[in-house]
This record gives C-alpha cells, structure tokens and sequence, in this order.
C-alpha cells in the first residue's frame, strides 16, 4: 500500500481498530436502522471490498489485503450524512460503493477504514415529462431504471455492458461508455450529465445540487471528490433495438463494413466486432448458431426501420446475417452481453492467462491493426466498438492480450501510441493514468472543497498526491 495514503495514522497500516469502533457505536447510536457490518462478518467485508479487477495481473497483487474494516448501507440521505460526518470527525477513509463492478478497483479501500455501499438509494426522484430528464438517486440498478423510463417511452443514453447489475450512480463516478456510445459519445461529453446533488466529507456535510459545470469534476472521478446522492441526467427515445449477428469470412471486409456502418444514415445503438478467434469460444444468444471456424462477427443494435436496407448493405460487403431478434425478447445472453468488457469475461471464463486493453484506434484502422497483429500474432485478439468521439464516428478497441507480463505489455502500448492510438491504461489505480494521463486541476479543486481532509477513496486521484 503507498505509504502516502495515510490521513492520521502510522504509514503501511489502516485506522486503529479503536477508532473504528468508536465510528461505528456512534453510528449504532444516532440512527440503529443503519446497517453496519464490522470485524464479525469478515466474508462480507471481504466481498465489500472487492470489484473486478481481476482482469488485470498487475492490479491483483497490488490490491491484495486491501480491505475495509467497517462496512455500511445507506438507504436514505439522511445516513450517507451521518456516515460522512462520523468520517470526517474521526478521519477515517471513505469508499463509495455501487454495484462493485468496476475493473480497475475503483472501490477497493487502499487504506482500510469504511466502505459505503448506496444499492439501497435508489429511487427514481423525477422525470420530467417535457424533456425527458431524470433525477435519480445512485444505487439504482441501471436496468431497472430503464425497466421504468420505458413506461413512459424514454431510455438511458448511455449503457455499460453490465447494465443489469451496475448502478447509475457507479457507472457515472467509475464508467467511462458503452452501449449507446456510437450515438451519445462518452459520460464525460457534455451534456451526458446536467447536474448532481453530492453530500460533503466534512463534520457537518454540506448537501450540495451543483449544475452541468458544477458537476463535471466528479463524473468520472471514482468517488473521491464527492458523495452523489442523486444525478439528473438526458434521456433518449426508447427504440425496439433489433439484435442482430453478421458473419464474415474476410477480416478486412469485416472491418471495413465496421468503420462505415456508422457513418451512414442506418439508426445504430451499438456495434462490436469480433475476430473469429473470440467469435469461435463466445456464448451465443439461444437459438443463434456458433460461428464457424474462421469466421469474423459483426454484432448490432439496430433500429427497426434500418431492416428494410442493412441486410444488403452488408451482403455487399461480404457480410451475412446469421441471427436476428428483438431486444428483450430473445432467449439466453441478450447480445449486450457479448459486447464491451463482457467479451473480455467470457474470453477470460475459457482461457486461462489472459487480460485485455483499452484503446481509441487511429483512423484508417487497418494499417495499425496489421502492424499489432505482425508482432503480435495470435497473443493479441481483436475486439472492437464503435463510438463515437468529439463528434465523429470512430472504431475503439478492447483487444485480448495472452499474459506475458509487464514488459510485454508496456512494449505493447508503447507500439500502440507510436502507431497512432490512444491507450486507457486498465491496469493501473487512478483517475489520471487510467484516462489520458494528465492531471485535471479542476477534479483536484472540487476534492479540496468537497472533501478537505482526503477521506474519499484514498490513493486513486493522482492530483491529489501530488499537489
Ligand atoms: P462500482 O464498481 O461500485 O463503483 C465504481 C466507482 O464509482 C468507484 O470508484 C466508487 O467508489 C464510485 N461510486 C459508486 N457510487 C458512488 C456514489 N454514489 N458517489 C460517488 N462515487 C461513487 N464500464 C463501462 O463504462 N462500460 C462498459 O461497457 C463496461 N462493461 C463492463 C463489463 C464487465 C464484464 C465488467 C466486469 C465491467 C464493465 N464495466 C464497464 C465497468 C463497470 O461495470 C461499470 O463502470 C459500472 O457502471 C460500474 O457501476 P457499479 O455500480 O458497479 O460501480
């Protein structure tokens, strides 16, 4: 554990076991209807503590033993202020916790102390029926939001893969895309986000309803510049997304249907492709044949009203549609569920020793990708989805990695950045290297106002270290 992530205690050791349960009497005492799982309940806490990561050699051994030494369920406001005061008075260290999804342990507790888990704040506040905007608090499971927004004909914008299990609230501090990113952008685009309500890390926490501006610092923060307690956010229309599965016998016809397709007028929600490697070992939808050995796939999310024209658009291109049904209404995995990073864990489900990456490919695609594959041969599979970035349609890839170990995969997104790309680095801890690297100053204000002690998730803001 890095010895700077220590508030008020000895480095290399989490809060006294003393000052934890002072914490957690004075909780018991101001409100007994809070749930508190402590020292007695080791598994649970052991599983508080835990996200995805992993899919990442580098981050296991680095989190291993982090653990929280308290944890607590918040249901309503009220308790998120009480914990955050009793936080703040004894400067005890803070993990937000949604879902625990996330795969770069955005919420494992680097220095012990209380984890706070929010899957019981979760009501759907608002929608307001001229715009379609929502105020929801964040332990909202993304699916059964859109479950409601769907009886009044809108849907979420933006859908990581792990739709059915992430919170909104976890997804807009930790995600970054996913489905819907091929119209929308990323969470961080403006006007993905309108606005939050965020209680403070201080002895008496401030509840505070910030605007658009106000709000950015913390999308996409990992918790540690704010607690959100609600979110207002867009929504869209809800289509009756057609599912789709193409094959494809060439590589390079596959990839270039994939780079056109979302430049055309055809209304897409999403878009993988897969290299016939991933194709062959993926689960399929009930009733959707496996691939055939060699061949690449091409997955959407189509529009009803694209169906008249895209079947020949892809059979002039070499394409074939293999499979077809209406979202929600197939049976088995829906084709969600072979997208995004649920490909690196049905990958990762089959074959031992592999990881992935992360990156925005270089436009045109196909001279990076035939450089990567010359070194790289079968150890490096490719995986890729459109998105689409400042504006225009662009190819990202999560290609799959065979472990070979550090210097291997710093070699590897050495040559990925000399040939053009840009890395999301998932192997490592913070804000800043798993984005683009760069500190923001404003993410490091909003930190210093909102959580003037550095409580929240310590160690994951690099500006914060470093300031
Ligand atoms: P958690 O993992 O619980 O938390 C994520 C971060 O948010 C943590 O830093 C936590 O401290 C913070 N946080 C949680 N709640 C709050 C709050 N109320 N206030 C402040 N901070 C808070 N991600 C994508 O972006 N797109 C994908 O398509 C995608 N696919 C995935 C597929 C798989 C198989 C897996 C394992 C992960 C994938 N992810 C993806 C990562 C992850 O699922 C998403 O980012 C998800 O939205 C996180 O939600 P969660 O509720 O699990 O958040």
């Amino acid at each position: 554990m890095p010895e700077e992530l220590h508030a008020g205690w000895p480095p290399g050791t989490p809060p006294p076991s003393g000052l934890i349960q002072e914490l957690a009497a004075e909780l018991a005492r101001c409100d007994p209807e809070l749930e508190l799982i402590g020292a007695a309940q080791p598994a649970e806490l052991e599983r508080l503590s835990r996200d995805f990561h992993d899919y990442s050699p580098l981050l296991v051994p680095l989190l291993h033993g982090c653990r929280a030494q308290l944890a607590v369920r918040a249901t309503t406001v009220e308790q998120v202020r009480r914990v955050a005061a009793g936080c703040a008075r004894l400067g005890v260290p803070l993990t937000l916790r949604g879902a625990g999804t996330g795969n770069y342990g955005q919420c494992v507790p680097l220095a012990g102390g209380v984890v706070l888990e929010l899957s019981g704040l979760n009501r759907l506040r608002q929608l307001e029926p001229a715009t379609g905007v929502v105020e929801v608090e964040p332990g909202l499971v993304m699916a059964a939001l859109d479950q409601q927004l769907a009886v009044h004909g809108r849907a979420l914008r933006l859908q990581p893969s792990t739709y059915r299990s992430a919170s909104i609230g976890g997804f807009i501090a930790g995600g970054s895309g996913g489905i819907g990113s091929l119209r929308w952008g990323f969470l961080r685009d403006p006007g993905n986000l309108l606005g939050l309500e965020v209680v403070t890390v201080e002895p008496e926490p401030r509840l505070l309803r910030l605007d658009a501006a106000a709000s950015a610092p913390l999308n996409h923060a990992y918790g540690t510049n704010g607690i959100l307690t609600a979110l207002r956010l867009p929504t869209t229309e809800a289509v009756a997304w057609q599912q789709l599965v193409v094959g494809f016998d060439a590589w390079d016809s596959a990839l270039a249907a994939a780079a056109a397709l979302p430049a055309t007028a055809l209304l897409l929600n999403a878009l993988s492709l897969l290299e016939a490697p991933i194709a062959a070992r993926s689960p399929w939808p009930a009733g959707c044949p496996a691939a055939v050995p060699g061949e690449h796939r091409l997955l959407l999310l189509a529009a009803p009203d694209t169906l008249e024209v895209l079947p020949g658009w892809l059979q002039a291109r070499g394409g074939t549609v293999r499979w077809q049904a209406p979202q929600g209404e197939s049976k088995g995995l829906p084709l969600r569920e072979l997208t995004w990073n649920h490909t690196t864990l049905h990958w990762r489900a089959q074959q031992q020793g592999w990881t992935y990456l992360q990156m925005l490919l270089p436009q045109p695609e196909a001279p990076c990708l035939a450089a990567l594959r010359r070194r790289w041969g079968e150890d490096l599979l490719w995986h890729l989805e459109a998105v689409r970035q400042q504006g225009a349609p662009r190819l990202a890839a999560l290609p799959l990695l065979r472990w070979s170990g550090e210097e291997p995969l710093t070699a590897l997104m050495q040559q990925c950045r000399e040939l053009g790309a840009v890395i999301f680095n998932p192997h490592t801890i913070t804000v800043e290297d798993g984005g683009l690297g760069v500190v923001d100053a404003d993410q490091v204000a909003a930190k210093a106002a909102y959580d003037p002690a550095g409580l929240l998730n310590p160690g994951k803001l690099r500006g914060w270290l470093e300031r």
